[in-house]
């Protein structure tokens, strides 16, 4: 396929979204948006500041009693809509997608249709916001625990799917009677006020979303310490997450945070192997291995591994890099220099601890624009190595030998992170030995993600907290409620003064 061309993208679609209006906010000063296959950019946003995320957060609360007010079925036909509008325009979305952030086309297609599904899903909750109804302990009572909406949601999203993550974090939000601001990634800011200025064409009320873009340390951080905020909904690094938390604790903010990964693919000597290499390559090099559920670190059954590796080596020297926009293209470029140069010091670093760098390690020769890199495979690596306690956010990984299954677990789970993990196996046990004693909040197996809609997508330790996706996602984004009601025509308690 020809290269597109930019031009056909608006050179200037960014300003912030507050209160029904488009915005350049109170600074002048603003963010470049580049291509990472061109390095060049090609859009401005503004650089927001504290007070245009105090106006956006004023905004949201001011529309959030109406919102709130509207049967959940009608606030769901806006979520329909949005579906809908998101369908209609894919291609477009998808090429803005795959301009900023550096994916294939062909994933951001994928992705783009994920945004779709994320409303159409959470649109389906609108009659299923359920409490509880209980009996009370004295006559003529009733319990009722209410599920209400916690008021105004700050959903901060990353640059690795800047269409999915606000699609994600909005649909619950508004549903459950929300209303919110979004921050998106200062590297991937055009895919948010797409999904946003839908929610605008959507006929959403003026206010209930709003956007602001700019610094996590400037307007992310203003959102979270407001008292206007109730929930922060943030899908990033577990460094940031740990900074947002902070933030939030002064008022006690309610948080849900999807933070990193490490996950561990274990490859058991019964498996399907050709089955098993195929989602292997993927499961790491989808997205440039930009992403949080990639396989980072792979343990391999001793009886296997010297197969699996001739195999997986040169599977991983036939994927084709190259412009992301071209129809067979595997791998494009990562999404910024700073992301590429992390990977590459992992590489440096396997080479300087001994172990050895069995294919890939360079910039691709014939890719001398653009920030890419070749899909890398290290062996002879230790456990206690960064390259496996680290998350390695780009197409790089180690992979070790294990000589049992339950050895295999017990490294998989040696991890400061705790969010997806992957295992091939015909052997039910240990199937079940998987699912039970490998503490990762996710576990494919004999497949790989993407993670679904009704799947709750949470993490051990410091993958996160709370869930996004299922019932259970949803259900972080309301505010339950206990009520107490007494019916009875002579009411009586035994245990009011004055005592006997
Ligand atoms: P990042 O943490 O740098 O940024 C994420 C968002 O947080 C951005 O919008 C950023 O501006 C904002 N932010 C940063 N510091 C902040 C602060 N102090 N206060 C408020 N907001 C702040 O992450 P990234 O580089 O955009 O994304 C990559 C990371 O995201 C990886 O670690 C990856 O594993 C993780 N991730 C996790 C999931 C998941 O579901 N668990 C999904 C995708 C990405």
């Amino acid at each position: 396929m020809a290269r597109r061309s930019l031009s056909k993208l608006p050179s200037n679609p960014g300003t912030m979204f507050i209160d029904g209006e488009w915005v350049h906010g109170t600074r002048e000063e603003t963010i470049d948006v580049v291509n990472p296959a061109t390095e060049r950019s090609f859009a401005k946003v503004p650089r927001g500041s504290r007070e245009d995320a105090k106006r956006a957060l004023d905004s949201a609360a001011d529309a959030q009693k109406g919102w709130e007010m509207l049967p959940p079925l009608e606030r769901a036909s806006y979520l329909k809509k949005m579906a809908a509008l998101i369908r209609a325009k894919s291609e477009q979305l998808a090429l803005v997608l795959t301009s900023e952030q550096g994916k294939p086309l062909f994933e951001a297609r994928l992705e783009v249709e994920g945004s779709a599904a994320h409303f159409e899903y959470y649109a389906e909750f609108a009659r299923r916001i359920e409490g509880d109804v209980l009996p009370s302990d004295n006559p003529a009572q009733t319990v009722m625990i209410l599920r209400l909406p916690i008021g105004v949601v700050a959903a901060i999203t990353p640059w690795n799917f800047p269409s999915a993550m606000v699609a994600r974090k909005l649909a619950p939000a508004l549903v459950t009677g929300n209303t919110v601001v979004v921050k998106p990634s200062s590297n991937t800011p055009l895919s948010a006020i797409e999904i946003v200025k839908i929610a605008e064409q959507a006929g959403i009320p003026k206010g209930v979303v709003n956007l602001v873009t700019g610094d996590g340390s400037e307007v992310g951080d203003e959102l979270c310490g407001s008292r206007k905020t109730g929930l922060v909904t943030m899908t990033g690094s577990t460094e940031a997450g740990r900074k947002i938390m902070q933030r939030a604790s002064a008022q006690m903010g309610k948080l849900i945070l999807e933070l990193g990964g490490k996950a561990p693919l274990i490859i058991w000597r019964d498996a399907d192997l050709e089955w098993a290499l195929r989602c292997a390559l993927w499961a790491r090099y989808w997205n440039c291995g930009q992403t949080c559920i990639s396989a980072e670190r792979m343990y391999l059954d001793r009886e296997v591994k010297p197969k699996f590796m001739s195999k997986f080596v040169e599977l991983t020297k036939g994927l084709r890099i190259g412009d992301p926009v071209s129809a067979g293209t595997d791998l494009g470029p990562m999404v910024s220099a700073r992301e590429r140069e992390t990977s590459e010091e992992f590489i440096e670093l396997a080479r300087s601890e001994g172990s050895s760098v069995e294919s890939g390690g360079l910039r691709p020769p014939s890719m001398p624009k653009g920030w890419y890199l070749e899909p890398t495979i290290i062996d002879d690596v230790g456990q206690d190595s960064p390259l496996v306690q680290k998350e390695i956010f780009g197409p790089v990984v180690p992979v070790l030998e294990v000589e049992s299954f339950d050895q295999a677990i017990e490294l998989a789970n040696d991890s400061e992170y705790g969010l997806a993990s992957y295992v091939f196996t015909r052997d039910n046990r240990n199937v079940m030995k998987a699912m039970h004693e490998i503490k990762f909040g996710e576990t494919y197996i004999n497949q790989v993600g993407p993670e679904q809609l009704q799947g709750a997508h949470t993490g051990f330790r410091m993958s996160g907290l709370g869930a996004e996706g299922s019932r259970h996602g949803l259900e972080l984004y309301t505010q339950m409620k206990t009520c107490y009601v007494d019916w009875s025509d002579k009411p009586a308690l035994p245990y009011l003064f004055p005592y006997t």
